[in-house]
């Protein structure tokens, strides 16, 4: 949707062809099951969202969604301990996804500038290896094929993009792809906070030490709108994630910090457990390809999907669509092949970050031609540790490095001449020995406290 309001400001007429019923309201729907599980938007792609349709963020918020500055509105156990709660210049909003998905999609609809067909599913590209002229598109309730033409035709279709089957429909050779897959999965299900907890209690991020070499397994606790927790227990290949409603809490308390089992021992589950295997990191090169179809563009998932635990789906695709606005606004004529090389440059950061923590888990299986990914890995863990360990006590490190991992600043900041001489003048401060809760805070959600840790926040 945020490709298509971005399209509809340089182009005559923009079309969505979308295979599944869209509801009127912040509901699930079948083709998008992973809104089932916890979706975080971070700021970097809140700011594109807010940008080309005003008032968006502001629109979340009424709707009960909640801005979580980072570090300080959080709790976090890293791979290196507990993360102090510091100020920073970055957010997220945390809500369902579906409010997510309808508050953006009503906005841009009601512009009346895009167009949307549903029940309408893209089967096959039009056209040649020279330039893709349009789609066939079926109509899923009669099963009818008709042609759309098409100046350019964006492929949005998610994790199970059909692209590579239709480029060597069209006679082009196979995109090269990476793959770097954890094994990751998700287990999610809602439950009611204890009254006022959704607001006067932090979410919580419990992670593992892939350094310890066991399977890792992860669990959040997130507020969305509705009084309700999002709860999702996740784990790499070989972490056995729970199928039933004792799993799931022997699961929680087996974390490396009880605090997710204490939350929801007293929290009354909402919905059965929901789970996914969307969790491995797979991205396209259309970029090295030595001809690109004019009239085609791939983006979002399609183009490079990741592990969602760092949450950057959504503001990747954001942060492409913002690429793309740049690329159009500027000098004619533009070539399919700029937007995608553009496209590419927008999702390498998210990418990296997440291929190169993922490869570092047990198990992990790995067909990948980033150079950065092969070889030097001591120099590459080195680097890792100390960044990880040093953020998570020094204020002006951890801010750097959020900027970093919200993808609000390049990830090769974290290299530069400047970054290196904060690291060796930040003073650190004295290391957590436990999740930093302040006494109302554990109040709120009805927890004892445990041996005195400090809460900054
Ligand atoms: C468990 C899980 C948790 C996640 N958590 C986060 C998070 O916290 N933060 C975050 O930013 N991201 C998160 N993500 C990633 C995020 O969901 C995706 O990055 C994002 O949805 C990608 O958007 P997209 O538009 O590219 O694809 P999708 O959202 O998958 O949309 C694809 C659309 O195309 C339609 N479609 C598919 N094929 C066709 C066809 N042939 N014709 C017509 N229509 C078609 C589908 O019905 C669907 O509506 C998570 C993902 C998972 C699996």
């Amino acid at each position: 949707m945020l490709t298509a309001q971005v399209l509809s400001r340089h182009l005559d007429t923009v079309t969505v062809l979308e295979r599944d019923v869209l509801p009127d309201g912040p509901r699930q729907r079948r083709g998008q099951p992973q809104a089932r599980h916890g979706h975080i938007l971070w700021s970097s792609g809140a700011r594109v969202v807010d940008g080309l349709l005003p008032g968006t963020i502001d629109r979340l918020l009424a709707a009960g969604a909640r801005r979580i500055m980072f570090q300080r509105d959080l709790v976090t156990l890293t791979s290196h301990g507990w993360q102090h709660r510091f100020p920073s210049r970055q957010f997220c909003l945390m809500c369902s996804r579906p409010l997510m998905d309808w508050t953006v999609r009503d906005q841009v609809v009601s512009a009346g500038r895009v167009r949307v067909r549903q029940r309408a599913e893209a089967v096959e590209l039009s056209g040649g290896g020279d330039r893709v002229t349009g789609v066939r598109v079926r109509d899923v309730e009669t099963g009818a094929e008709s042609a759309l033409a098409a100046d350019l035709v964006v492929d949005a279709t998610g994790r199970g993009s059909r692209l590579r089957h239709w480029l060597a429909a069209l006679g082009l050779p196979p995109v090269e792809e990476d793959v770097v897959d954890a094994g990751m999965a998700y287990c999610s299900r809602l439950y009611k906070a204890p009254p006022g907890a959704t607001t006067a209690f932090p979410p919580v991020n419990i992670s593992p030490d892939p350094r310890d070499g066991r399977p890792g397994r992860f669990g959040v606790v997130h507020p969305q709108e509705g009084g309700v927790w999002m709860v999702t227990l996740a784990g790499t290949r070989g972490a056995r994630l729970p199928s039933d409603d004792a799993e799931f809490t022997e699961y929680a308390r087996s974390l490396r910090d009880p605090l997710v089992a204490d939350l929801i021992a007293s929290a009354e589950p909402l919905t059965p457990l929901f789970v996914s295997h969307f969790g491995a990191n797979r991205r396209l090169y259309p970029e090295r390809l030595e001809r690109w179809p004019e009239g085609l563009l791939v983006i979002g998932d399609a183009l490079a999907a990741f592990n969602p635990i760092y949450g950057h789906g959504m503001s990747s695709a954001a942060l492409g669509a913002a690429a793309l606005d740049e690329l159009l606004g500027g000098p004619r004529p533009w070539s399919a092949a700029a937007a995608q090389r553009a496209a590419g440059a927008a999702a390498d950061d998210p990418w990296i970050i997440a291929a190169a923590r993922d490869i570092e888990y047990v198990g992990c299986r790995t067909t990948a031609t980033d150079p950065r990914l092969l070889g030097e890995a001591e120099t590459r863990r080195h680097f890792a540790d100390v960044l990880t360990t040093r953020s998570l006590r020094s204020p002006a490190v951890s801010a750097l490095v959020t900027d970093a991992a919200s993808l609000s600043v390049p990830q090769s900041a974290l290299g530069s001449s400047e970054f290196m001489a904060l690291m060796a003048r930040d003073e650190p401060l004295p290391e957590l020995t436990g999740p930093p809760l302040a006494a109302a805070e554990l109040a709120a959600a009805g927890l004892r406290p445990r041996d005195a840790v400090g809460a900054d926040g």
